[in-house]
């Protein structure tokens, strides 16, 4: 990959002949480029394995079919053609790659608390269902997100969670609880029927040479697009 675009990778997508994916890490600190130059950097990086298409996010559960001109609103998004890279933009929140080998589709979810408690993830597998995958097939990565190592929140997410949050908080030392963003998605995607789950289980928040991080670096926080899609056929 080229020295603008630097990324995390999992073995289990990277072994899929014509899959493009990563996880995008940063290359400056915060405010060194604009959101719009980031995205336009990596949508060149990336021109010869497809187009770049991004959401605009809202923390829901929101599903978009690529491909589209006009950046819809979602927090997920499917594609069942190759030459579209699903790009999903985080700083904290959790990005989850879905591909489906035998169709050739991919999913592309942002999962922060909220898109977690509307069940986003859970939204992406049922997208790719819809267009004739089976659950089992499917190779599901999740990407750096603040860990629950530092993902402090208040009650009000648990209440949010419901049952899907139990087993995912833990007291933290404040005595307020902290949240396994991974552990509550992974658990969507395993109900869903997603066996094959794959993690880059890095914390944005402790690792602030290779991430941006909302809660350390605040509104001035760059953002890291995640990526997944298939090649055009050579
Ligand atoms: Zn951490």
């Amino acid at each position: 990959m080229s020295a603008t675009l630097r990324i995390a990778t999992v073995p289990a997508l990277e072994a899929l002949p014509g899959c493009a994916h990563g996880f995008e890490q940063r290359l400056g600190p915060a405010g060194w480029e604009s959101r719009e130059s980031g995205q336009r950097r990596v949508a060149g990086a990336l021109a010869s394995a497809g187009r770049l298409l991004l959401l605009r996010q809202v923390h829901g559960a929101g599903v978009r079919a690529a491909p589209w001109d006009a950046t819809p609103e979602g927090d997920a998004a499917v594609a069942e053609a190759p030459g579209f890279l699903l790009g999903i933009e985080t700083a904290d929140c959790l990005p989850i790659l879905l591909a489906d080998p035998g169709r050739r589709a991919v999913a592309a979810v942002h999962a922060g608390w909220r898109g977690t408690a509307a069940a986003v993830a859970r939204a992406g597998v049922a997208a790719l269902v819809e267009g004739g995958s089976k659950p089992a097939d499917l190779v599901a990565a999740l990407g750096p997100a603040i860990g629950p190592c530092c993902y402090e929140v208040g009650d009000e997410v648990r209440e949010a969670l419901g049952p899907g949050g139990d087993g995912c908080f833990r007291p933290g030392p404040r005595g307020r609880p902290h949240l396994d963003l991974r552990a509550a998605n992974e658990r969507q995607l395993r109900e869903a029927g997603v066996v094959r789950i794959h993690h880059v289980p890095d914390c944005t928040f402790c690792h602030a040479d290779l991430y941006h991080s909302f809660r350390r670096e605040g509104k001035d926080a760059g953002r890291m697009i995640s990526f997944i899609g298939w090649r055009e056929e050579a």
